[in-house]
């Protein structure tokens, strides 16, 4: 039964023409799925409808081939042969009675046309705003005139897809749209330049065209960047963030704010808690009559229902919520608060889109199988006859495998040698910024207190032995990894023998034990080649907690693939606000008594740096002695009664967390299968005669 407490999170809401059932609004998000899965995207955004999202946007879709953003795989509108790809989805989307948004988008200077092979456009001739050695031109009268007639046509060809309501989009230092209205893009003399009023005419002319074109069915949304987060340098929501809502107030009908640029709207956990765009968008509310979407990472229904009866919001917008638990709104619906299953705010659907994929989700396994392997984020398939499995290790696969096989009625066991669960997310949530990403093991330790069917065990480190005398049909090894030590990674891929084992530290020592493990004086140095977070976040909890630190790695930059969760400058500003000395494009080439030798990796020249404890973040090794323990008693398996002993997660190979939950989710899936079929595929050839 629902809470009343959050019926207004159920009341219907007009927008423009059309009417939403709800208050749970999921804006545009990418999803690596795009033009190119069409059979994927149109699911994912189906699951949604059904999980109770009043309205189910696409992903930013390209209005013509002069937006080509290949090879990143957005939705595309470039002409009518996109309608039949776009209709599966808002039929998706309709089936289960919400309304489907497409946020049509001109891309300008962002896109360097590589596919399409046309200049790309601006307000001003500039350089493309990625690598490429392009520039866009800038536009003419008449290649504003044609924009207007491509936002048009998309516009109508979005109505006859099906589509309830019609972004023009304004956003992420992204859009042509956004470029006219900033100052440092638009550098033109005409009247769409120069004075705040010219800058916007071409955001108002897009508007009113579309009202003009589809208004009279198909609401039309605005998506608005209402600050940077660069001060006076761009748009700020108390100067002309505000001036263009007030200008603009009651031309749309709706307004959608969020922050610029992506990284900004997308924070992750490590940088921001929920509700952090709150203090820059509550003010649109106070200037226009029409409804107002915001977003913030908001999984609490408390936090919603405040924010629509404070007249923050109307319309809780939500990305990764929603794809963390596409059932968010029907659980609060039905009274489950207690099983949504909250984003981590780990950015790792993110890197699905820069990485140009279809995304994975830490929480969600089931997220890019929707249509791929037939795969519910709610419903799977009961088991017959409870077959009974014993699942050894109880992290973030461990937890997965028992989890969804209880939710098959199999009779569960899980075992875990340390007194608590979660095994590396316990570990990992302890450093500075990581806490959320407890909520992995929190959600899936929850589920299985509820189940009838699962028993569940700390401290118990399971042998060879034991596991035959539990005598489970299917045994699933989930015993994790363990850092290396000795400098094994991609920049050594041989042990170096030169290190000092009593001076150095690895992940596990400090997240075990804090940084108070490190007995030795001098600065610490931490070689990362791992690349992703560990080494910065150990850096931080290392000048937290009073020492020196020393960052040496071989790539140009810290922590490159942060790049992807969009993190990137938000750490190497953070290292370098605490102090840490960066030391880049160097690896280790030997070790003295207080010293350490690194070498730079293009001239080979060498320097040394003053080393009390080295902190090696390289690679891991898999935890898979008891794996190797009963292949030596394989011949006594099918007397005490397995069937079936196969690794997952972590000792099987070293990943991410959502690698480890995939790991586990698959496992149980594929339990009872003779054979697990191939995924369908969408992305062979379609030849032509
Ligand atoms: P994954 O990401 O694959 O789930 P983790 O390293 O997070 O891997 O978790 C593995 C868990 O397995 C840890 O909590 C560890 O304590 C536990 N474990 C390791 N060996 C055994 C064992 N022999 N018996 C029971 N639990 C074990
Ligand atoms: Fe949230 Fe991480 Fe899932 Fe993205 S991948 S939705 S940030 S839990």
């Amino acid at each position: 039964m629902r809470d009343p407490r959050y019926d207004v999170l159920f009341e219907p809401l007009k927008i423009g023409p059309v009417e939403t059932r709800n208050r749970f609004y999921q804006v545009p998000h990418c999803t690596g799925m795009g033009y190119r899965y069409p059979n994927a995207e149109a699911r994912i955004r189906g699951v949604k409808a059904e999980g109770g999202w009043g309205v189910v946007s696409t992903q930013e879709a390209e209005i013509h081939a002069s937006s080509d953003l290949t090879p990143a795989n957005e939705s595309r509108i470039w002409d009518d042969r996109d309608i039949p790809a776009l209709r599966m989805m808002t039929d998706a989307v309709h089936e289960h009675g919400s309304l489907a948004a497409i946020q049509l988008v001109h891309n300008g200077l962002h896109t360097a046309n590589r596919y399409s092979r046309i200049n790309p456009i601006a307000p001003s001739s500039a350089l493309v705003d990625s690598d490429d050695p392009v520039q866009a031109r800038g536009m003419s009268k008449s290649d504003i005139r044609d924009f207007r007639r491509w936002h048009v046509q998309a516009a109508v060809r979005a109505k006859e897809a099906g589509f309830d309501i019609v972004y023009a989009y304004a956003g992420h230092d992204m859009t042509l749209l956004q470029h006219f209205l900033l100052a440092r893009h638009n550098h033109r003399s005409d009247e769409y330049g120069g004075s705040f009023e010219n800058r916007l005419r071409l955001f108002r002319e897009v508007i009113e065209d579309t009202k003009e074109a589809v208004g009279d069915s198909c609401a039309v949304a605005v998506r608005l960047a209402v600050d940077e987060l660069m001060g006076t340098q761009g748009i700020q929501h108390d100067a002309e963030g505000r001036d263009i809502i007030e200008a603009l107030a009651e031309l749309p009908d709706l307004w959608d704010v969020n922050l610029s640029d992506w990284s900004n709207d997308s924070q992750s956990s490590r940088f921001s808690a929920e509700g952090y765009q709150e203090h820059y968008t509550r003010f649109v509310k106070s200037v226009t009559t029409k409804p107002v979407v915001g977003v913030g990472r908001y999984t609490s229904p408390d936090a919603m229902v405040a924010l629509i009866n404070k007249g923050h919001l109307d319309l809780i917008g939500a990305a990764r919520p929603s794809i963390a638990d596409p059932f968010l709104p029907y659980k609060i619906q039905v009274g489950e608060i207690n099983s949504i299953r909250e984003c981590i705010g780990c950015n790792i659907c993110i890197t699905g889109d820069n990485a140009n994929v279809p995304m994975r989700c830490t929480q969600n396994p089931t997220v890019g199988e929707e249509w791929r392997r037939e795969w519910h984020p709610e419903r799977i398939p009961v088991l017959e006859n409870s077959p009974s499995h014993l699942i050894v290790g109880g992290g973030p696969a461990g937890l997965e495998a028992a989890c969804a096989l209880s939710q098959r009625g199999a009779e569960v066991t899980l075992a875990e040698a340390s007194e608590q669960w979660g095994g590396r997310v316990s570990l990992e949530s302890t450093l500075p910024g990581l806490a959320s990403w407890a909520r992995v093991r929190d959600w899936r330790i929850g589920q299985l207190k509820k189940a009838t069917n699962a028993q569940i065990y700390l401290s118990s480190r399971l042998a060879a032995s034991d596991v035959l005398e539990y005598g489970m049909a299917h045994v699933a090894v989930a015993t994790g990894s363990t850092w290396r030590r000795d400098g094994v990674g991609r920049a050594h891929r041989l042990p170096l023998d030169f290190i000092d084992a009593a001076r150095v530290y690895s992940p596990d020592d400090l997240m075990r034990d804090g940084a108070a493990v490190i007995s030795q004086q001098g600065p610490v140095v931490i070689f990362d080649d791992d690349r992703f977070y560990m080494a910065s976040v150990l850096a931080e909890q290392l000048v937290d907690a009073g020492r020196e630190v020393v960052f040496v790695t071989p790539t140009a930059v810290v922590a490159p693939w942060t790049d992807n969760t969009l993190e990137q400058d938000r750490i190497q500003r953070r290292l370098i606000e605490k102090q840490v000395r960066i030391l880049p494009l160097h690896r280790l080439q030997g070790m003295s008594a207080d010293t350490l030798s690194v070498e730079c990796v293009y001239s080979g020249n060498t320097q040394e740096i003053s080393c009390g404890s080295l902190v090696l973040v390289t690679s891991r090794q898999p935890v898979d002695e008891l794996w190797h323990e009963l292949l030596t008693v394989e011949h006594q398996w099918a007397d005490a009664g397995i069937e079936s002993v196969t690794r997952i997660g972590d000792c099987y190979a070293p990943g991410l967390i959502a690698n480890a939950t995939s790991a586990g989710h698959t496992y149980a899936r594929s339990a009872g299968l003779e054979q697990v079929p191939e995924p369908r595929r969408e992305d062979f050839a379609r030849v032509r005669a």
